[in-house]
């Protein structure tokens, strides 16, 4: 019986640093400082630092990120804001969280991201962010969106929750927008043992804004200017998530070999592998393909226990949860939704393993 092999495999992912993030949780658990301490300043700064932007403010998730980002801004009932409709729905749903309606913008083929083109029909009065997200791990097109979002005085979030360390030019995901929000859930390429998430400004007054918005809208301990949040990133996650950020760029190497080695091994099979933006460094948080009659093929590949899954079955404008907002016209995403599946991908990914899910599809192709 061939071994299985899964989507993402933490355990391996977590198995080397698993003395050394004992040995921290235990410093933490003697000194009893748990919220909003030294480790979770030196995660901000270390971020920060590494993306190019003067402030990181933890939270606790990315979906957080998002609504506070928003928060920082402003943004509330009345307000629209752009964002992708082929993404995962927490994009949408902060949106909905501060009182603002989501307008959906279509995605390209190529890349699966919005476009100067999908997103400046739907500018408005009322449009007051665009949201972004590089999704998969490849950056969007931020040059044409950053352009675009100038010539109307709109400021981008970027949506990075699937993009730590790509780049684009050069020039890391996360400091070309107003605001970067990422997540460290588990599965994601910085993601820690359990939830959490951060903001990113080179702004120091929205830097100031999110760490009030994040503890209860509280600047000087039990005065409250605003409504905030209990929405902070603790000590043992933070912890953690440095440990794991010290490696993060093999991390993604890891994922962009495993990637390379898929191209090789499919390349001349009747399906489209993804592509890479020019310019960009594509960080693969998913290798996502586009086949025909991709259910078939989904189906074999768990019959032979190999996973893959599909980001994202519905998109956000065709979700119940939005069948009170005005109808899209999103045809790119309704088409991709029936042919995208994401292959099993994570830094620890054998040749061995890349080799056995290429021959199953090879199979699967010609009727094997
Ligand atoms: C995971 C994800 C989020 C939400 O992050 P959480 O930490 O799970 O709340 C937001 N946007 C995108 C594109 C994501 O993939």
């Amino acid at each position: 019986m061939e071994q299985q092999i899964p989507m993402v495999d933490l355990r391996a992912h977590f198995a080397p640093l698993r003395a050394e993030i004992l040995e921290g949780v235990g410093e933490i658990l003697d000194q009893a400082g748990f919220i909003l301490g030294a480790h979770g300043r030196s995660l901000e700064a270390e971020l920060s630092e590494y993306l190019g932007v003067a402030h990181g403010v933890g939270c606790a998730s990315g979906t957080d990120a998002l609504l506070l980002a928003l928060r920082a801004l402003d943004i509330g009932p009345g307000d629209e804001v752009i964002v992708p409709t082929f993404t995962f729905i927490a994009t949408a749903e902060a949106v909905r969280y501060v009182g603002a309606t989501p307008v959906f913008a279509d995605v390209d083929a190529e890349y699966f991201c919005v476009t100067a083109e999908s997103v400046a029909p739907l500018i408005s009065k009322r449009t007051r962010a665009i949201i972004p997200v590089h999704l998969y791990g490849q950056p969007a097109p931020m040059p044409e969106l950053l352009q675009l979002a100038e010539q109307h005085g709109i400021p981008l979030i970027e949506d990075m929750a699937q993009a730590i360390g790509a780049r684009f030019n050069d020039q890391r995901v996360g400091s070309f927008g107003r605001l970067a929000c990422v997540s460290f859930f588990p599965s994601k390429n910085l993601g820690g043992a359990g939830d959490g998430g951060m903001v990113f400004t080179q702004d120091e007054a929205l830097a100031t804004r999110l760490r009030g918005l994040r503890n209860h809208g509280s600047w000087q301990t039990y005065e409250h200017e605003v409504l905030g949040y209990n929405s902070r990133l603790d000590e043992i996650q933070a912890l953690i998530l440095r440990k794991l950020f010290r490696q993060m760029d093999e991390y993604n190497a890891g994922r962009r070999r495993a990637a390379g080695l898929y191209d090789a091994a499919l390349q001349d099979l009747s399906l489209q592998v993804p592509m890479r933006r020019a310019g960009a460094e594509h960080v693969f948080h998913q290798y996502t393909i586009q086949i025909d009659e991709r259910d078939a093929l989904r189906a074999r590949l768990h019959a032979e226990k190999i996973g893959c899954g599909v980001y994202y079955p519905i998109p956000c404008h065709q979700q119940r949860a939005f069948a009170d907002l005005a109808p899209s016209h999103c045809p790119v995403a309704e088409r991709l939704k029936e042919r995208v599946l994401s292959l099993p991908m994570f830094p620890e990914l054998s040749s061995a393993q890349v080799e056995r899910i290429a021959g199953v599809i090879r199979a699967h192709l010609q009727g094997g």
